[in-house]
């Protein structure tokens, strides 16, 4: 009988996944990929990067739900079936993990701790006068869940935070710009520069030369969005240029980053394992099975992508 979740992801715990299911609806039926059953039975899925053509051969699946915040690798797999809604995951622990991680990447910068690691490896005492955070202008390139999660956060601890988005959005404390036009005076006051875009045909490699070299010299970049939004080369060679002096990076256009790229030897690259943020299984469970009661009412889901859009 159709009514059981296909999980399918290779990365996700399916002991912790399914009892964090189970916890919110006792009788979910849940079919752990790639011991699928009779396909029939299977209503909805919940997947990060299922194996091509897995979901095509579901009968009856009626909702798809990514399991996480970035949709870019369902949208991209041209076997998922189009006239199926796609969620995806968003919390409220999801976007407070991944705040707290963007102020940490941005106080670190702030403060120089590099500077300072790489003193302690030359056993060099040296002091600089540190500056009041009034004076360092954060600039958020993506305001939505998780960026403006991380906009109110650092706004909240006294830096000054600019938001960059698709359309007008309004976050108290923060100064928003929009679209095209937004871009260059948005970058223009931002030194250290953060980046939280979904990667949609829009946004794929948006941080290219021109938006790097449209930062103040010596900028700062931190990367926990998509790896495609950023021109990694453009970003080695304007890091090469001391234009961004340096950067803090957690995703990346191929991943896990291969063994010779130049970020690894790069002094002023940190290089993080796509570590920001995650969905929290007891956390994120309730609103898959919230999803599959409104499915089951004919309720109006939550989180579903603009499959146009890409996000
Ligand atoms: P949202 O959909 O809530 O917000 C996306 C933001 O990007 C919105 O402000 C949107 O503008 C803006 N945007 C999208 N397209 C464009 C465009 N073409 N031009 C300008 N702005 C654009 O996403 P989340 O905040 O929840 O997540 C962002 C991304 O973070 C995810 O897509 C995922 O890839 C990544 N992520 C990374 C993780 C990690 O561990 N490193 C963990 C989780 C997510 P508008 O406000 O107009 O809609």
């Amino acid at each position: 009988m159709a009514g059981a979740l296909l999980f399918s992801s290779r990365l996700d715990d399916p002991v912790a996944w399914s009892a964090a299911l189970r916890a919110a609806m006792p009788e979910l039926d849940i079919r752990v990929s790639p011991d699928l059953g009779n396909p029939a039975d299977i209503e909805t899925a919940l997947v990060w990067r299922a194996p091509p053509g897995e979901l095509a051969a579901l009968p009856n699946l009626r909702l798809i739900t990514n399991l996480g915040a970035g949709v870019d690798p369902i949208l991209a797999d041209p076997t998922v079936p189009p006239h199926i809604p796609v969620a995806r995951l968003g919390d409220a622990v999801m976007a407070q993990m991944m705040a707290q991680f963007v102020t940490m990447c941005v106080l670190r910068h702030y403060r120089d701790l590099a500077r300072y690691e790489r003193q302690q490896r030359a056993r060099r005492w040296h002091y600089e006068l540190p500056r009041p955070s009034y004076d360092c202008r954060v600039g958020i390139m993506g305001i939505g869940l998780l960026g403006g999660a991380a906009a109110r956060m650092l706004s909240a601890i006294g830096f000054p935070v600019a938001g960059w988005g698709r359309s007008p959005r309004t976050i108290e404390g923060v100064e928003t710009y929009h679209g095209a036009a937004g871009l260059a005076p948005f970058l223009a006051r931002s030194e250290i520069l953060v980046c939280l875009l979904p990667l949609t045909r829009e946004t794929r490699h948006i941080v290219g030369r021109d938006v790097l070299y449209g930062l103040p010299r010596g900028a700062k970049l931190v990367n926990c969005g998509r790896g495609g939004t950023v021109d990694e080369a453009a970003l080695i060679a304007a890091l090469d240029d001391a234009q961004i002096s340096e950067a803090t990076v957690d995703v990346f256009e191929t991943e896990p980053l291969p063994a010779d790229h130049k970020f690894w030897g790069m002094e002023q690259v940190l290089v993080l394992p796509h570590i920001a943020s995650i969905a929290v299984p007891e956390i994120a469970a309730r609103d898959v099975v919230e999803n599959i009661r409104r499915l089951r009412a004919g309720e109006k889901l939550l989180n579903i992508v603009d499959r146009e859009r890409g996000y």
